[in-house]
């Protein structure tokens, strides 16, 4: 990574950008850095470049990208904020003391999570900036994580899954928060990401862009026919994504995979609204997946259209329409928010709405756990996160219960569950966890195993499963289930 790139990057956004002062901001921190290396053995500048250079793909400001070449100035080198102040001003010196101050939260356990939460939300309280640079920043550390201990990694990977994924949601930011989540689930679940990238990228990659350019080339005609100026994409989807939607549905791949996914971009939004007509008219859609998200944007923002219709061969065919500024704002979030709305000078202080709510939640609450409930149900919509007594740290569904955390634990943990402590109080096995519980299951030796009534329950795959296999040898239980209410 050179600072030219970055140059060329920012003036493809902005050609009136005051490139001068990146350069001046690199010299700097290369002086600063010196002879610095990273565990990979490259140059650390490499690090801040990269970290700047992202930055202004997702198109941050001008004083955001020059933070991005500093943000580790004042913690790695002799060079202090004062510095930083008197030659960049302070602005970019109130963004890197942001970060710095961030970097300084350290991961353990339970109360640590909720206040690295708390502080993160702080920091975007005073300046939003902040946090997209610290995305910036650990999507590199991701990047080289292979270069770390095993614990140390996998430590990162789950606390990027925690913290900083569901942010950069919250944020609208989702090209970052795919990125990072689709690291770290290679990280957290080597095997599953090894399996699904094979099925995905590979195996089903030809029949893919087969069918795709199928789609494109009848469309296309009905397009042209129609002088709508328009680009056609295959929408990869991120793993981790294609992951949890197996995991929620309790669906195998191949169900989840055989929906064909395509984008439309055009000019306008009529044109959006035409295309989806044209579309219709060729193939016929799925009515409950109509979605109007240009008439009715989500509350993050979010605006395009979307159907499902029955493509060629009557394959099921997800269709997105939007229009280009549509399509950044969906792939940036409010940091291409701010740049639509004033074209390279951005106005961090007009915030979109929602982020205002954030604030006065942050302003109103006082204690951690009830600014982090108020928060949470917006940022953690589909997964959640409980503890075990040791701190260690348990991915689960939404509405998943003390069943499935016992299964996750160990199978045997599972099969000998009689009940759980949350948050050490006496809970039933089937009353659903929230986020931040803390979990203890309570077993008892000579279970004889199971129960299928869990099944009702059970909400993971990896639990249903273990039950099944682990009832499936008691006859008893499959005439139970046949007649229900049958003694021994
Ligand atoms: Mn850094």
């Amino acid at each position: 990574m050179t600072i030219d790139q970055i140059i060329h990057k920012v003036q493809e956004n902005n050609p009136k950008a005051d490139i001068a002062l990146l350069e001046k901001a690199y010299e700097f921190a290369a002086r600063a850095h010196g002879s610095q290396k990273r565990r990979t053995g490259a140059p650390y500048i490499q690090h801040s470049l990269h970290t700047a250079f992202v930055l202004a793909q997702i198109k941050a400001d001008l004083s955001t990208i020059m933070a991005g070449i500093l943000h580790d100035v004042p913690e790695d080198t002799e060079y202090t904020l004062d510095d930083i102040s008197k030659n960049f001003g302070g602005e970019v010196a109130a963004l890197v003391e942001g970060i710095t101050k961030l970097s300084k939260i350290k991961y353990r356990g339970v109360e640590r999570y909720r206040e690295n939460l708390r502080k993160m939300f702080l920091a975007m309280a005073q300046d939003i900036r902040v946090i997209l640079i610290k995305f910036c920043d650990r999507l590199h550390n991701l990047r080289t994580l292979d270069v770390l201990p095993e614990e140390k990694r996998r430590r990162i990977a789950q606390e990027t899954m925690e913290i900083y994924a569901p942010i950069a949601g919250l944020l609208g930011i989702w090209r970052l928060k795919w990125q990072m989540e689709d690291i770290c689930f290679k990280y957290l679940y080597p095997e599953e990401y090894k399996k699904l990238e094979y099925k995905y990228e590979v195996e089903k990659k030809t029949e893919r862009n087969q069918y795709t350019q199928r789609v494109k080339n009848i469309l296309s005609q009905r397009l042209n026919e129609e002088g709508i100026a328009y680009n056609i994409e295959d929408r990869l989807k991120p793993l981790y994504s294609i992951y949890k939607k197996m995991q929620k549905k309790d669906r195998k791949f191949d169900e989840i995979y055989d929906v064909f996914a395509v984008r439309i971009i055009v000019p306008t939004v009529s044109d959006c609204y035409k295309t989806m007509g044209i579309v219709h008219s060729l193939w016929k859609p799925k009515s409950d997946r109509i979605k109007d998200y240009i008439a009715v944007p989500k509350p993050n923002g979010y605006r395009s259209l979307h159907t499902t219709v029955y493509g060629p061969e009557n394959k099921p065919t997800e269709f997105q329409i939007r229009t280009r500024e549509m399509h950044e704002e969906s792939l940036y979030g409010i940091a291409a928010h701010w740049y639509y709305k004033h074209k390279g000078g951005s106005d961090y202080k007009n915030q979109p709405k929602w982020i205002q709510e954030i604030l006065n939640i942050q302003r109103q609450t006082e204690n951690t756990n009830d600014f982090i409930n108020k928060v949470k149900l917006d940022v953690f919509q589909d997964r959640i996160f409980v503890f075990s007594p040791k701190g260690d740290v348990f991915d689960l569904p939404e509405d998943a219960t003390p069943i499935d955390f016992a299964y996750l634990v160990h199978t045997e943990v599972g099969n000998k569950a009689t009940g759980a402590l949350v948050n050490d109080r006496m809970s039933s096995l089937d009353r659903p966890l929230k986020n931040g519980d803390l979990v203890e299951i309570v077993t008892e030796k000579n279970r004889k195993g199971p129960n299928t009534d869990w099944l009702e329950f059970a909400k993971t795959n990896r639990a249903k499963e273990k039950i099944r296999q682990a009832t499936k040898s008691s006859r008893f239980e499959q005439f139970k289930r046949i007649i229900p209410g049958m003694k021994k």
